[in-house]
């Protein structure tokens, strides 16, 4: 078998143009533009990069987009009232922690300090919590763009065997969560499962396989099951090269869909974003009902 590629990028486009028609759409209706604001601690190069990136798809889609940088010391509490002051500044719609904050900073905390109302990323334990009572509205990007290209697939979630390796918070959890509302039987495997030397057991029986790891080539392509789909959200960094956690080649022959690296998840995260972006506009100024359920 040879897989078909899952284009992020070419998803990630036709997203766009439904997003930018629904923002001219809520211009139009309520005389404002969403606006996503962006809190950097300290100076990171890597958060740069995503910054850049955010800011070029927000003003193609017409959402305003407004990056604040404290570039020095900041302690918690002072981190804690700028998020408070975001919170209550009427013009933001939605609010975004850039990643990785600066040391003495403790990012989870701070997130939590985002009202839910305006939580860009999907991230307070309000959200999370969310995703587990299936009232899933606002979800972590990079989940939101593992089930977006399942769909993309037309994939039929039901009663399919599904592995997610990988349990972070961010990423592994929610997918591993909203796989289980689509009635796919999830597995979720860790470092334990590493260490215990069960990883090919559990991919081995994967219709749906999702690896968010961090580790290059660690899904190895003879683990994988003939017409498997593959998600593969791994950014690992080799010299000039970005990898990702499964071995592509040898896996693209066994699976029925397969998504590079780069150019699968990533480019459909920051729309994810952006895609929360406007559901917050829509929940704070078209349908706040949305809020109390
Ligand atoms: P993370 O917090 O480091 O989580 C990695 C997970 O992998 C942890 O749950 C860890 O388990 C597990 N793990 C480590 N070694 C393992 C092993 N040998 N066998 C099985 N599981 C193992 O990272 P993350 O934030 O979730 O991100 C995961 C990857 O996705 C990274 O490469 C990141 O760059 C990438 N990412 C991509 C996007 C995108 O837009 N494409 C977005 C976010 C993240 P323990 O916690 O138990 O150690």
């Amino acid at each position: 078998m040879s897989a078909i590629l899952l284009d992020g990028k070419v998803i990630a486009e036709e997203l766009k143009s439904k997003i930018g028609a629904e923002v001219r759409s809520l211009k139009a209706k309520t005389g404002r533009a969403p606006k996503l604001a962006a809190l950097q601690l300290g100076e990171n190069r890597s958060s740069a990069v995503y910054v850049k990136a955010q800011e070029k798809v927000a003003g193609a889609l017409g959402i305003e987009y407004e990056l604040k940088v404290i570039p020095g010391a900041i302690s918690q509490a002072g981190a804690e009232n700028l998020v408070k002051d975001m919170n209550e500044d009427a013009n933001i719609t939605a609010i975004i922690l850039q990643l990785p904050a600066p040391e003495g900073i403790d990012a989870k905390k701070l997130i939590n300090f985002i009202t839910r109302s305006k939580d860009a990323e999907g991230m307070t334990l309000e959200n999370l919590g969310n995703i587990i009572s299936g009232r899933q509205r606002i979800a972590p990007c990079t989940a939101m763009a593992v089930m977006e290209l399942l769909e993309s697939a037309k994939v039929d979630l039901y009663g399919k065997e599904a592995v997610v390796v990988g349990h972070s918070e961010i990423v592994g959890k929610p997918i591993a969560m909203m796989l289980l509302n689509k009635f796919a039987t999830t597995t979720v495997c860790h470092i334990a499962t590493g260490e215990r030397g069960l990883l090919p057991e559990h991919v081995k029986r994967a219709e749906i396989l999702i690896s968010a790891v961090g580790k290059p080539g660690i899904i190895k392509g003879d683990w994988i099951k003939d017409g498997a789909i593959v998600i593969d959200v791994g950014i690992n960094r080799a010299g000039d090269k970005i990898l990702g956690d499964v071995e592509f080649e040898s896996a693209a022959k066994r699976a029925s869909y397969i998504t590079p690296v780069p150019g699968g998840v990533g480019p459909l995260t920051t729309t994810m974003l952006m895609r929360n972006t406007v559901e917050l506009f829509k929940l704070n100024h078209v349908d706040p009902r949305g809020l109390r359920r």
